[in-house]
């Protein structure tokens, strides 16, 4: 069967960084495999479910380019899984409970109280005809709880290696709510078994759904997917990413005109063997994965690796990469090219370039002091065309004549000349400026 890996988010907020890195493994690994990589919405909770967030959950895996080759959503497919739970329930798989969540929650307190761990009593098992017929009367509906074997669950984790769950340490599952509304672990089973998932790849917060999953793909007559449970991230800032508050969300980074190709590999590469560092493109972060390469533990990361590694990918780029990118914000012509190439070490974001093309390559007077300094340089500057060499022999010249050095010499001609403080280096300033305007720039007087 060809891999299908699934991202299985329920759209109750946007992507943060740590959902992101779980999409991004199994888009990544399924690219890399030749196979399919299915988005599947579980939105069947349908008070916290907004389909505004399934679109920006759409949006945010095109922005990070990873659209999904196949999407389901599970609101969509309740009929299957009512027709599932009636199999279930002529078969005697799951079995009636009536316990309100108060009583529950006064069970497991009870347990608590007495050192016990909080695992489902099963009373619902021991109740006779009788007196279900009795509760029923009250006008109490019952929700349905899969029976466990109590058996040992094993199986090979991609991540974690040999990995066991005795299923008598754990509660029965409910596998839908006297609603009829049926419950994430149900769901998921049957759509990775109807869906053909080979993969499941997710944190490492499921490696305890994953016992009773499998007792449920078994009862279901399913192949088993492969499972393995990556590690989780955090922010070392102690922001907690969460999707309610949107902190560190896919969103709040594209905002800030991160690089999206930043974002992919630092959120991918976090808490695995391999270091942070530019890539070419996504294939090239795919042909890095190997789920051996994750690490165990927790890991922390610092939001700031993303928007460096955003600026290092930005000055790594080619200008043929940008060409679009540069026009779009006004940037073109014969002149972009040598522009890109003076003033990329000066800017964070692309769109920073728009105001450098504004100085530079346009026409402009910078209201400066030392007029007279500026006049005698005007006088020393260089016939064009204008060389490497034009700059430091420009610099020679004034500092012959005037006996200027350092900032005194340089700082009046970068803000007569630039507009600004800092920028990139004077000599690759001038060629771009040209003889005339550069002379319209340090005297007034001198603009044709
Ligand atoms: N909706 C579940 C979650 O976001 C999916 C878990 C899974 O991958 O099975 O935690």
């Amino acid at each position: 069967m060809s891999p299908t890996f699934r991202f299985a988010p329920s759209p109750t907020g946007y992507l943060h960084i740590g959902n992101a890195r779980t999409a991004l493994w199994n888009a990544l690994l399924a690219r890399k495999s030749g196979g399919t990589f299915l988005l599947r919405f579980d939105d069947t909770d349908t008070e916290r479910s907004k389909p505004e967030y399934a679109d920006g959950i759409l949006e945010d895996l095109a922005w990070l380019g990873i659209p999904p080759d196949r999407i389901e959503q599970q609101s969509e497919r309740a009929a299957r899984y009512a027709a599932v739970l009636e199999d279930f329930r002529a078969r005697g798989l799951v079995y009636p409970a009536y316990e309100t969540a108060e009583e529950l929650d006064r069970k497991r307190k009870r347990q608590q109280a007495r050192g016990l761990p909080p695992v489902y009593d099963r009373a619902a098992l021991l109740l006779t005809e009788a007196e279900r017929a009795r509760l029923e009367a009250e006008g109490r509906k019952p929700h349905w709880r899969f029976k466990l074997s109590g058996d040992t669950v094993r199986w090979q984790d991609g991540v974690r290696g040999e990995c066991h769950i005795e299923t008598a340490s754990l509660s029965d599952p409910i596998l839908a709510r006297a609603d009829g509304q049926v419950l994430y672990t149900f769901a998921s089973v049957i759509d990775d078994a109807d869906f053909g998932i080979t993969d499941v790849l997710r944190g490492e917060d499921h490696v305890a759904n994953t016992a009773v999953q499998i007792e449920l793909f078994h009862a279901l007559g399913a192949n088993l997917p492969r499972f393995a449970h990556h590690n989780l991230i955090a922010s070392a800032t102690g922001e907690e990413m969460s999707k309610r508050t949107g902190a560190l969300s896919l969103r709040s980074f594209r905002a800030e005109g991160v690089d999206p190709l930043a974002v992919a590999i630092v959120a991918t590469l976090t808490g695995t063997s391999e270091s942070i560092r530019p890539l070419e493109g996504l294939g090239a972060l795919a042909d890095l994965l190997d789920l051996s390469k994750f690490s165990r533990a927790l890991t922390k990361f610092d939001p700031s690796e993303i928007t460096d590694l955003s600026v290092k990918l930005l000055h790594a780029r080619p200008f043929a990469a940008l060409r679009e990118a540069l026009a779009a914000l006004g940037i073109a012509g014969s002149r972009a090219e040598a522009f890109w190439a003076a003033i990329h070490g000066n800017v964070s974001r692309l769109e920073e370039a728009r105001e450098w093309w504004g100085l530079l390559m346009q026409p402009q007077n910078f209201a400066v002091a030392e007029t007279d300094f500026l006049a005698e340089c005007a006088e020393l500057l260089p016939a064009e065309p204008f060389g490497a060499e034009s700059w430091s022999q420009w610099v020679g010249a004034i500092q012959a004549k005037t006996g200027r050095k350092g900032k005194a010499l340089f700082m009046p001609l970068r803000l007569a000349l630039t507009g600004r403080e800092q920028g990139p280096e004077l000599k690759v300033v001038l060629p771009l400026l040209g003889r005339a305007e550069a002379l319209a720039r340090l005297v007034p007087a001198l603009r044709p």
